[in-house]
């Protein structure tokens, strides 16, 4: 066979595909041929970032049919504005949830997410007007307002209260699409919020009960 330049596909992704079909597919062969003929129906939608270090396949152990997930800067869902605009993450869960019927919707917000640094920090670059980014983060620049930096805290710090405080405020955004809270009072839908800490691969779940955040186990729970 014939090598691939790498101006048709970088080498280290021909590498790893090699990888993907020696091992993950050729151990996975019967499962991705069963996938092929059905459709896909993953019980779980997740919204990330598109970072690369937070990948939530790669967090949650998921094989191929397993997640639905949709991924954009700083993992934000926007209000529900039905405007005949171009909203991707609103296409998404509108398949989601009428196309696929997911029972689970999860925000996935990171450590050291620079889409929101940024926004928090107020800076103007990479967060500029043009073309697309300013627009998309400027909810995040309210959560930002809302979020006040005690006293004693460093930007960090600040940095990881405004990554949790927006992925609550996805959450209420999430209620603003009626055909989601509609389904959540039927108990046929539940949304949940988690922060995954990239330094210490840690993983934290957000309490709507108390507010508050909590450590995610790591062993495995009991069946
Ligand atoms: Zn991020």
């Amino acid at each position: 066979m014939s090598e691939i330049h790498s101006d048709l596909l970088p080498s280290a992704l021909r590498e790893g595909y090699a990888k993907f079909r020696q091992f993950k597919y050729a151990r996975h062969s019967q499962r991705y041929m069963e996938l092929a003929v059905k459709n896909q129906k993953p019980s779980t939608m997740v919204i990330a970032c598109c970072d690369s270090r937070a990948a939530p396949e790669t967090v949650f152990d998921a094989s191929a049919g397993e997640l639905f997930v949709v991924r954009n800067v700083a993992n934000l869902v926007p209000p529900y504005a039905p405007d005949g605009e171009r909203h991707s993450t609103s296409a998404a869960l509108e398949f989601a949830i009428h196309g696929i019927g997911v029972q689970h919707i999860v925000v996935m917000g990171h450590g050291r997410c620079g889409g929101i640094a940024a926004a928090a920090a107020q800076v103007q670059q990479p967060l500029s007007k043009s073309d697309f980014i300013g627009k998309w983060m400027s909810d995040v620049r309210d959560v930002v307002k809302s979020v006040p930096c005690p006293q004693g805290c460093n930007a960090s710090d600040h940095h990881r209260l405004v990554e949790r405080a927006s992925v609550v405020h996805s959450l209420e955004n999430l209620r603003s699409f009626p055909w989601i809270s509609t389904l959540e009072t039927r108990k046929e839908l539940s949304l949940h919020g988690v922060w995954f800490d990239v330094a210490l691969g840690e993983l934290h779940v957000f309490d709507e009960q108390s507010g508050n955040w909590r450590l995610v186990p790591s062993e495995a729970p009991q069946a």
